[in-house]
């Protein structure tokens, strides 16, 4: 008989522990509150599930300690997620380096996971309820409210209040705190922000092709190209996405917050200003703001301050005053402070036989399967290593 191993969440990172447990021959069951195990995965990638990226280093996540990512990378990249849904069924698509299953379907990972979890007998117990956690110095118990469950190991893999998909909240980290671990502040990131400098009642729907640059205290953290998303609140889409965990972060820590947008990033504000000369003698005809009709979207036009256009237009200053819920957001930063568990294994620096995997801790990825690799990676390390099999790279 294996050794008893209790995972607590059957997210994309208590599942995948749960089989790496339970192949190298555990007795694994996963205890979950919600009705039903996988339910994120479902949402992931517009419904499509970026599940990992062919571009993968540490710069690609925020962790207080980078080195932490980095071991935890090194022991598990990009050829190991392919490997490992290969082996569960998945044929991988790869678009421009993003990752993706064939059918296009994030129920497909969750469904192969599942597939495999039945297959190795890992037991699954939903709308289960933990009150409390205990060792005793020899074994976990994991109490509910109508048994206690006891065994070697505990793997907390509870997620992040993220999204509005039910079971996901702080129960997890309320629990951890209760073991005497730190938790860092849990905040939303890759989420909306909330700007003012611009009628955003007036831009709402528009979308346009743009760089951000995210301005604290007047010091650039980072700019991001891509497509961003005007709305009734302020800005969203994936650059703004990309930059969110540090503003939010920098917000909460009583900075100034502001982002630096260049509508127009194709042109230089040089090649700009020509260009309308250009447009201005082939158009005499045409008022200033028609002469715009062609470059932009009609409904940012009537928003050029007169005589501004073209500054407005590269260097448009909004101050970020808040972001949405974490209901509205993909991840959370913060979490199980990483000083206080070890990276090569996954287990705690203060419990024996307690380990961790996936959002629970405080390292979050940027867009682009970035998380999703995260709980693989660091589910695989927690499954091998506390079912006592070294595995092949531990
Ligand atoms: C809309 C959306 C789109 C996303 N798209 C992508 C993408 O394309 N690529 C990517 O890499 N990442 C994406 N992410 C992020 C990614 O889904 C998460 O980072 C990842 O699912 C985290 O896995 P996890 O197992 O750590 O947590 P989760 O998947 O959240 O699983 C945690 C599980 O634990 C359960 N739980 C929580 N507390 C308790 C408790 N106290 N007791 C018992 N059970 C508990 C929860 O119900 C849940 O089932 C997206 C997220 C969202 C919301």
């Amino acid at each position: 008989m294996g050794r008893q191993i209790y995972v607590i969440g059957g997210g994309a990172a208590g599942l995948t522990a749960a089989i790496t447990a339970a192949r190298a021959g555990a007795s694994v069951t996963i205890l979950e509150h919600s009705k039903k195990m996988g339910q994120k995965i479902l949402a992931t990638g517009n419904g499509r599930c970026n599940l990992g990226n062919h571009t993968l280093n540490t710069d690609c996540y925020h962790c207080p300690d980078p080195s932490f990512v980095e071991v935890v990378l090194t022991q598990w990249g990009t050829s190991d997620t392919l490997d490992f849904f290969t082996k569960l069924g998945i044929y991988v698509k790869d678009r421009e380096g993003y990752l993706y299953p064939y059918s296009d379907q994030a129920s497909s990972v969750r469904d192969v996971l599942l597939m495999e979890a039945a297959h190795r007998k890992v037991k699954l117990k939903n709308d289960c309820l933990i009150e409390k956690l205990e060792y005793d110095g020899n074994r976990w118990k994991v109490h509910t409210p109508g048994w206690t469950y006891q065994g070697e190991s505990v793997i907390l893999a509870t997620g992040s209040p993220a999204s509005n998909i039910s079971g996901a909240d702080n129960s997890g980290y309320e629990l951890i705190h209760s073991l005497g671990h730190k938790v860092r502040k849990v905040l939303p990131a890759l989420v909306p922000l909330k700007c003012k400098g611009v009628s955003t009642g007036k831009w709402a729907g528009l979308r346009m092709e743009g760089k951000v640059t995210l301005l604290v205290d007047g010091k650039s953290e980072g700019e991001e190209l891509g497509e961003i998303q005007m709305t009734d609140y302020g800005l969203s889409g994936i650059p703004v996405f990309q930059l969110s965990g540090p503003a939010v972060r920098a917000l909460d820590q009583g900075k100034k917050v502001q982002l630096l947008v260049d509508l127009l990033p194709r042109l230089t504000q040089q090649e700009l200003e020509q260009l309308m000369d250009v447009r201005r003698r082939d158009c005499p005809y045409k008022s200033e703001q028609e002469l715009y009709v062609g470059l932009l979207p009609d409904k940012l036009i009537p928003l050029l301050p007169k005589g501004q256009e073209i500054i407005w237009l590269k260097n448009l200053l909004l101050t970020v005053t808040g972001s949405k819920s974490a209901n509205a957001a993909q991840v959370c930063s913060g979490g199980v402070d990483v000083s206080q568990v070890n990276p090569y294994t996954m287990e705690s620096e203060l419990w024996k036989g307690l380990y961790f995997a996936g959002e629970v801790l405080d390292v979050d990825g940027i867009c682009g399967g970035y998380n999703l690799h995260w709980a693989w990676a660091t589910g695989t390390i927690a499954g091998t290593c506390c079912s006592g099999s070294k595995g092949r790279s531990l």
